[in-house]
């Protein structure tokens, strides 16, 4: 810990000597993505199917483009035990979203099963939150409980009922966006009214493949 406190900061990126999260050649590098699509955040001008009407989220703000130095960080975050970069990432995540205008009641995000969080250290996605909610001013709640057995659809239930709350649902990276509809949806079968996605990245100009779409179908067609 003590270590950790002392030792120079390293780039997410690079891992060279730098300020977090990337020092200032791979700072250079990273792809903003300002003013996507409202509705999945896919660049501006991008050709893309977008998410369809029903979809259970129904707008997303992503700070970064998913590649380069974004990708690198949040894998070296991630998976590589640098869990201190998050707060940095967390940063970058809340000044995207100063710019923002957030028509919500509740910040949540996308939980991660406890054992994984026991192993990493950290809820990621929690830590980002915080720092969301500290931006615009709204409570951090958890909503949301992971599970790691049982069915795709069963991989998250919402702690309480939310009639009517509207839900700003925070996580890292949106691919296909499946994970973030499960989740979602199961805000939505709580009670919720509008649940809007902030993401630090977004990979690619894909909405929801069609693996994540006939998921999607799935969880809405159950009871
Ligand atoms: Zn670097
Ligand atoms: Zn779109």
């Amino acid at each position: 810990m003590l270590l950790e406190l002392f030792a120079p900061s390293r780039c997410l990126s690079c891992r060279g000597r730098g300020p977090l999260p990337w020092c200032a050649g791979c700072a250079e590098r990273v792809r903003h993505l300002p003013e996507g699509c409202r509705r999945c955040a896919a660049p501006r001008g991008a050709a893309h199917a977008c998410w369809p009407p029903d979809a259970p989220i129904h707008g997303t703000v992503a700070a970064f483009d998913y590649r380069g130095p974004v990708a690198a960080a949040v894998v070296t975050a991630k998976v590589a035990g640098a869990r201190a970069g998050w707060p940095a990432l967390a940063r970058a995540l809340g000044e995207r979203m100063r710019e923002v205008e957030v028509d919500a009641d509740v910040v949540t995000w996308v939980t991660t099963p406890a054992a994984r969080v026991r192993a990493r250290g950290v809820d990621h996605a929690q830590v980002l939150a915080t720092e969301v909610a500290r931006v615009v001013d709204l409570p951090c709640v958890a909503l949301l409980e992971a599970w790691t057995g049982g069915a795709d659809r069963d991989r998250y239930r919402a702690r309480r009922e939310l009639p009517g709350t509207h839900v700003l649902l925070v996580d890292d990276v949106v691919t296909t966006g499946a994970t973030a509809w499960r989740a979602a949806d199961c805000l939505r079968r709580a009670g919720a009214g509008r649940v809007e996605l902030a993401v630090l990245a977004r990979a690619g100009t894909h909405p929801l493949g069609a693996v994540s779409r006939s998921v999607a179908r799935g969880v809405r067609h159950q009871p």
